[in-house]
């Protein structure tokens, strides 16, 4: 691409231009172009291409790398750094067209990239590396696969995930909204959308109830002190809002639950007795993320999280670790999310103490067990080696949405360095004072993330459980109103949430509008169903169930509600 850039726009100046997921990106400076220009860039690529059989690879110093660029400040600037790191300089050249890289290509771009597998995709401004106080560039981005089918697959994923979108989605079914006089990255939450929000929470406290779970509940702020204990303060100060001055003190608005847990769990004594304690919370968090990072309610500076801690000895760590996948794999199943990975983060031995906290037999023990854990559990897993948290292995969980998007929900961690901050202890049976070993877990995540993930996956056609409108009754015209209101409070007394759609438009318009909406279910009252004290009834995945009885719906939704269906 650069090449064809480079010959349409002789002065262009090409400057980084990485591999991507799906494809690639070029920047380059001095070149003006729109969206429209792409075909052009495209067209002389596919020449360029025919053209091209290898790349022929060339070290060469530094002097005579800077000599080739010397009109070029941006390959100089990267010359210079490789030469100060002494680093082998090396130029790919095919064609006409030489560049500074590193390597790794096609044997023969001619023939093994297939000419309709790629396509250019956008235009963007970028700064030189990233930058904002540098020059902004002019960045062109691609997108390649091996084969065109594989091209052709992405985009109508990439179609379909634009219907999907959970901005797009949010505002057509009214569950989430944002004010500038609120402030960006911070959702309000509509009714239908805090109907979203409550079901998941009811799912979450019923789920965590059976699995031994305490509820707390924690401010929204606290002392410096206390952030700076846990270690939050210095070293993620950036991620924090700016605290704010009072009596005397400095007050930050908590960026994590975990050091408010601890507090908890130290606010009485314990015996190895009342091990394992489980403190959950949907505790609410404010990040301070960049207004250009903000996206949707997938970025956002204000998260409630399915926070909770675990406190146990090394001895439980391994039945409570796997409750807690286990916790994850009946989420999945109720959800109906089919592909997921754990994405197991490790330490690197050789930065113990520098890196990672200086205790090699408890972080090996504790891996170990990670590990066969999730073997036993046969849950996919990756191990990523050296990419831990300072104070112990990380669990990243990735899941896949039903157009196989792929979403990272939820951190866990294993935590054996702040209890020890936190003076947290119990008294084991010896009677010696011991520390317990933490788990972070948040298997739905935060609510933003998680309702983001779930509107693309439902696609807004959640199950009838978690839907904000679950039934719409629809009288044919102004004579069955009567008739259709008291099958509402029927429903309604049933604890369904059921809507009324007055017979002030057409029946068919009122119809469109329920299946725009993704309702689960409606019910048709005309002549024939007033008189058997029925509706004509209809689901939205199963189609027309026929004439049935208002208590006979009324047992089918509650049913299928209680069931989480
Ligand atoms: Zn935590």
């Amino acid at each position: 691409m650069a090449a064809a850039v480079v010959e349409l726009y002789s002065e262009a100046k090409p400057t980084i231009g990485p591999t991507i997921e799906n494809g690639f990106y070029y920047d380059f400076d001095d070149l003006s172009i729109t969206k429209g220009d792409l075909a052009k860039i495209e067209e002389k690529m596919r020449e360029l291409l025919k053209r091209w059989a290898e790349f022929t690879k060339k070290e060469v110093s530094a002097e005579e790398a800077s000599e080739h660029f010397k009109n070029n400040p941006y390959k100089l600037e990267l010359i210079n750094e490789l030469a100060k790191e002494n680093q082998k300089i090396t130029f790919y050249t095919s064609g006409e067209f030489t560049d500074l890289c590193r390597g790794g290509h096609a044997e023969n771009p001619s023939k093994e990239i297939a000419k309709d597998s790629w396509k250019l995709s956008t235009v963007a401004g970028a700064y030189w590396r990233g930058d904002e106080k540098n020059k902004q560039l002019t960045r062109i981005y691609g997108i390649a696969f091996h084969t065109k089918k594989a091209l052709e697959e992405y985009e109508a994923l990439m179609k379909e995930s634009e219907k999907r979108d959970h901005r797009k989605l949010g505002k057509e079914l009214g569950l989430f909204t944002f004010d500038d006089d609120v402030g960006p990255g911070l959702p309000l939450w509509l009714p239908k959308g805090a109907i979203l929000i409550e079901e998941l929470e009811k799912l979450a406290k019923e789920t965590e109830n059976r699995a031994g779970y305490e509820r707390v509940r924690t401010p929204h702020i606290a002392k410096e002190s206390m952030y700076l204990r846990s270690g939050h303060l210095p070293y993620y100060e950036d991620t924090m809002f700016p605290p704010m001055e009072y009596e005397g003190e400095k007050y930050y608005l908590k960026a994590m639950n975990c050091p408010h847990h601890h507090k908890i769990y130290a606010a009485s004594g314990h015996s190895y007795r009342d091990l394992p304690v489980r403190l959950a919370e949907y505790g609410t968090v404010y990040r301070h993320e960049k207004s250009g990072e903000l996206f949707g309610l997938m970025r956002v500076r204000m998260l409630s999280m399915n926070d909770a801690h675990i406190y146990c000895s090394e001895d439980q760590f391994a039945d409570e670790f796997r409750a807690v996948n286990d916790m994850y794999l009946y989420y999945f199943k109720l959800f109906g999310i089919e592909k997921y990975q754990m994405r197991f983060s490790t330490h690197g031995p050789k930065k113990l103490g520098e890196k990672y906290v200086d205790e090699p037999a408890l972080w090996k023990k504790t891996e170990d067990m990670v590990r066969q854990v999730l073997i036993e559990s046969k849950i996919p897993y990756v191990e990523v080696p050296n990419e831990a948290a300072f104070y112990g292995p990380k669990i990243d969980v990735e899941v896949w949405s039903a157009i196989g998007r792929e979403f990272t929900l939820a951190t866990n961690q294993v935590d054996f360095a702040v209890a020890r901050r936190f003076g947290l202890v119990y008294t084991a049976a010896s009677g010696e004072e011991e520390t317990p070993l933490i788990i972070h877990r948040a298997p739905l995540g935060t609510h933003e993330r998680f309702i983001g993930f779930l509107i693309e996956h439902y696609a807004g056609a959640f199950p009838l459980w978690l839907s904000p409108v679950q039934a719409v009754v629809l009288p044919v015209s102004e004579k069955h109103r009567e008739a259709a209101k008291t099958a509402l409070a029927e429903l309604r007394s049933a604890g369904i949430r059921a809507e009324l759609s007055d017979a002030t438009e057409s029946l068919g318009k009122r119809m469109r509008e329920v299946k725009l909406k993704k309702a689960p279910y409606w019910l048709v009252i005309g002549e024939k169903d007033v008189a058997a004290a029925a509706a004509t009834f209809e689901s939205r995945d199963r189609g027309p169930l026929g004439q049935v009885s208002i208590p006979e719906i009324s047992k089918t939704l509650s049913t299928e509600i209680t069931a989480r269906g």
